[in-house]
């Protein structure tokens, strides 16, 4: 189940769920996320589910990457994302066949690895993969128009508010490790950083420092 017609029921699905945005549709119909997990759950790929990727890591549930995706397009695309937390490389890859360029940031060395496997593979050249703790960002391409984060923070790390253009928005599951956390967007507008709740979420944590 690797197929176009598996990858075409999950766009379906989602769309069911509420994800209108064609552009998002098309590109969860066009990405292979079989070759992002393990062989041993590609059959699982195209299920609306989170999966492991190992290290106690999983990558996100395609609902919620489209979810993400959506709202970072719903103004004008972003040409420049910084991604918190590559993980598999999924999210990048959506991402990176939506906007200009997109910088991912992964604390976890085979992980890195592994992504960078995969998105070789799909000749995705506008991505940027850094072996590093997000919590810092990655300030030699700042500003972005767009911050994603991947991982739950308690609160929002200041370096990456900092980072964030006049009029860009940072996305972020914010909230406890096992407890409730809550999608957030944020906008920076010339006066403040203004705060919206886009509902309930479920990500793994936010952590420090990196992993070789
Ligand atoms: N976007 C990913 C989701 C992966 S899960 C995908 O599509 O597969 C979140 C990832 O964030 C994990 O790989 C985890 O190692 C990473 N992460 C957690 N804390 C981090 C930090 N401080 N800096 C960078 N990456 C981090």
């Amino acid at each position: 189940m690797t197929s176009q017609r598996a990858r075409d029921r999950l766009a379906g699905r989602l769309r069911e769920l509420g994800i209108r945005d064609p552009r998002v549709l098309e590109v969860i119909r066009a990405t292979p996320r079989h070759l992002f997990v393990d062989e041993a759950l590609a059959h699982r790929a195209y299920e609306n589910t989170a999966l492991p990727i190992g290290f106690g890591q999983t990558i996100s549930q395609p609902y919620i990457v489209a979810r993400m995706t959506e709202a970072l397009l719903a103004e004008a695309a972003p040409q420049m994302v910084l991604e918190v937390g590559t993980g598999s490389g999924y999210q990048a890859a959506v991402l990176a066949q939506l906007v200009g360029r997109v910088i991912s940031l992964e604390r976890i060395r085979p992980l890195q690895r592994q992504a960078r496997e995969v998105l070789s593979l799909m000749r995705l050249q506008n991505i940027s993969l850094r072996h590093v703790d997000g919590n810092q960002g990655w300030p030699e391409n700042a500003p972005y128009d767009a911050i994603l984060l991947t991982a739950a923070p308690r609160v929002i790390p200041e370096a990456l508010l900092l980072q964030l253009d006049m009029g860009g928005q940072l996305l972020a599951p914010v909230g406890e490790e096992s407890g409730a956390q809550t999608l957030v967007r944020i906008t920076r507008t010339p006066e403040a950083y203004v705060r919206e709740d886009l509902g309930p979420v479920s990500f793994v944590p936010l952590l420090p420092g990196e992993v070789q």
